[in-house]
Parts: structure tokens; sequence; C-alpha cells
């Protein structure tokens, strides 16, 4: 495939105003770039939308799910539960501590931690259960949140990719003890780099706070370095970039859920695809549309072919045992156990669904994905 060929419907393009571009450019000519009052007021909107007591901005989604850890004091000897499919840094904040973390695969109606697997991955040690929301969809929040309360374990939420995703009403990143936001250009609100940790405990919002900034407590006036801390901050311009996509957020929802009406009742009974799935008890936000291809196509194929279409895709998330690092360090036999998980990795399949992507080009992409199909079902039966 020629790496040249122009994309003309990319996967993902950020929701980006000339109003937001001039908030960004109104805090550089102001000189004050680092942490101060657009941080602030990024930090509530996100107490307002989400109602939670604290909001936390930091660099990153990683350094949120970082943060959250180091706060809980997860270190060595700890166990970390995650889901065995999901984007790596999950499982990396996990080693980074020097905690273990323990995959359990994944339901491929949700493509989120399998419920019924968690009780048997819960060992003495266990410490944490980090459920991912993936693509937009919450994870069964009610039933892990009533595990972690059986066994005693706190409920990080990697709520990375579930910006207004909910459950039974309740917003993800609200239901366990901490949640995790990114906000990196791939996810429905953006600062470039980013994220926001959410929490209702007093305690712990201090820690993140003292944590992100070189582990500095303001007392009286004074700055005393009370621990070991990070540099996790966030700029003033990059949260000045949210505060509008933060506001037009809800109102975009109801286009995305159209968007994805329209792939799903088309492509429902291809044979080449196996469309997601909706719950009644939960909200989807379709930060990711995300389809399985059938098994006996190539999925690497298809999204070669659907470039070559002028259509951008991307496979969906990662079966994290299986990548290198994880696989030479624990050498885990993800057919056998994260069978679900190896199935998406391998044949998850993301197409463009994004704020202000038309109907034509929704047309654009459904046609690519028939073309691809047919063709390349053309030549597996002549092969
Ligand atoms: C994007 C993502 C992250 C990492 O967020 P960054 O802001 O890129 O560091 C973590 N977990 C999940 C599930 C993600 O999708």
């Amino acid at each position: 495939m020629d790496e040249g060929q122009l994309v003309l419907i990319p996967l993902c393009r950020p929701n980006i105003s000339t109003a937001d571009i001039e908030a960004v450019t109104e805090v550089l000519r102001s000189g004050m770039l680092v942490q101060g009052s657009k941080v602030a007021q990024l930090e509530s909107a996100f107490c307002d939308y989400l109602g939670v007591k604290h909001a936390v901005a930091v660099s990153s989604g990683t350094a949120t799910l970082h943060l959250a850890l180091v706060a809980l004091g997860i270190g060595a000897g700890d166990e970390v539960i995650i889901p065995a499919l999901s984007y790596v840094a999950t499982a990396n904040v996990v080693e980074l501590v020097g905690a273990t973390p323990v995959f359990v695969d994944v339901k491929t109606e949700d493509f989120n931690i399998d419920t019924s697997k968690i009780e048997e991955a819960i060992s003495e040690r266990t410490k944490v259960i980090m459920p991912v929301h993936e693509f937009g969809l919450c994870s069964e929040m009610d039933k892990i949140c009533e595990i972690a309360r059986r066994h005693k374990l706190q409920v990080i939420e990697d709520a990375a990719c579930a910006l207004g995703a909910t459950q039974n009403g309740n917003f993800a990143g609200t239901m366990g003890r901490v949640g995790s936001f990114s906000l990196h250009p791939r996810k429905a609100v953006t600062s470039g780099e980013g994220g926001v940790l959410t929490t209702d405990d007093d305690k712990l919002a201090h820690s993140f706070r003292v944590l992100r900034n070189h582990g500095i407590e303001t007392r009286d006036g004074k700055m005393e370095f009370i621990s070991a801390g990070f540099n996790y901050r966030m700029t003033d311009f990059q949260a000045a970039l949210v505060l509008g996509q933060l506001g037009r957020f809800e109102a975009n929802l109801s286009n995305r859920q159209e968007q994805a009406n329209f792939y799903r009742s088309a492509l429902v009974d291809h044979p080449a695809y196996v469309t997601p799935m909706e719950f009644p008890d939960r909200r989807h936000t379709w930060q990711t549309f995300h389809l399985l291809v059938n098994n006996e196509l190539d999925r690497n194929g298809v999204m070669n072919e659907l470039r070559a279409q002028g259509v951008g895709s991307s496979y969906g998330a990662q079966c994290i045992p299986a990548v290198e690092f994880y696989q030479q360090k624990y050498a885990l036999d993800s057919a056998k156990l994260f069978p679900n998980a190896l199935r998406a990795f391998k044949s998850g399949l993301a197409i463009p669904l994004f704020d202000g992507l038309s109907k034509e080009e929704n047309q654009l992409v459904l046609r690519g994905l028939e073309a691809v199909a047919a063709q390349l079902r053309q030549r597996t039966s002549l092969i």
C-alpha cells in the first residue's frame, strides 16, 4: 500500500472551533502559561458536568492512572485487576508502581471486563480493580462495585475513553473511588495531551494536587515539600482549549448516536462485520465505533484496502498480555486465557465517527467497508 496515499476521511478529528483557538491564544498573549486560572476553570467545569466533588487536571491520561495508584499507596507485592483488552497504559502504570497486573478476559458483547471472572482473579494480594470503559461504553459498574465492597478493594475507573458515558444514570468516572479521564486527541474532548482525575474523597484529591506538583503542599501561604512528587501539571493554554469543547459536548452526543445508528443498521446482518451492541442501562458515547471483522477476513488487509478507498481506520485496543513486554514477562497463553481480548486485538476495527462528520461521509465509509469486504471475499474464494 502506498504510504503517501491521501486519506480523505480520517479516523478522528478533534472538534476545535475558532473560539477555542482564540481562547488558547489569549492565554499565550497573557504570558501566564503554566497551571493557573484556566486549569482551575477546567476542574470546576468537570465537577459541574459530572457532579463530583473534586476534579484534578494533569498532563495525560496515563498520569491520572499513575497518580491514582501512587495516592492509594499501591506498590510492590500488590495486585491490580485489569481487563486483558485495553490500551497498554492501563497495565504500564501498574508496572510503574511495582505492582502486578492481573488480567481478566473481556466479554465480546461490550469489550469490557467480564465481571463473572473477576472473583476468581482475586487473591490476598489484590488491592484494586481497575475496569476500563472501552470505546465510550461503561463496564458493569454496579457488579464491579459490589464485588469490590465484598472483598474490600478499591475501584479506579479507567474512563479515558468514556467521558459522558453512563450506567443507570451514573456517569463513568463517578462510581468508583477514583475516576480517570484522558484528553488525548483520540478522545471526544481534547487538550492535546492531558487528563483529569475525579473523586469525592477530600484527602485523595489533596494527594493528587500535591503529587502532581513536586510534592508541594502550601500551608499558611508557605510551600512545604512533603513528598517525592511529580511534575504532572497541565498548562493553562491546554486547559483553555478544553472549556469550549466541554460546553458543547452533551449537545454533540445525539449526533454521534445518529452516526452510530446509521452504521449499525447498515451493517447489522453483514457477513463480513460484527456490529457493536448497545445496552438499555448504559449510554454509549461512541468515542470509538468498533466493529469485529469476520474471522475469515484479515483485519490489517481490510485497513489497507479502506485506506486505498480514502477511509482512515485503526485496530481498536490491545490484548495486553499478548504484546511483547507482557508476553515476555508473564508468558501467559492469551489464546487460552483471554480468547475474547485476543480476538478483538486481531479482528477489531475502529472506523470514522466524530463530531462534524457528515451523512455523506458516513455513506462513503459504509461504501468503503462494503467494497473492501466484497473484494477480499472474492480474493479469498479464488485461493
Ligand atoms: C487513551 C487511553 C489511556 C491513556 O491516556 P493518555 O492521555 O494517552 O495518556 C489510558 N487508558 C485507556 C483505556 C485509553 O484509551
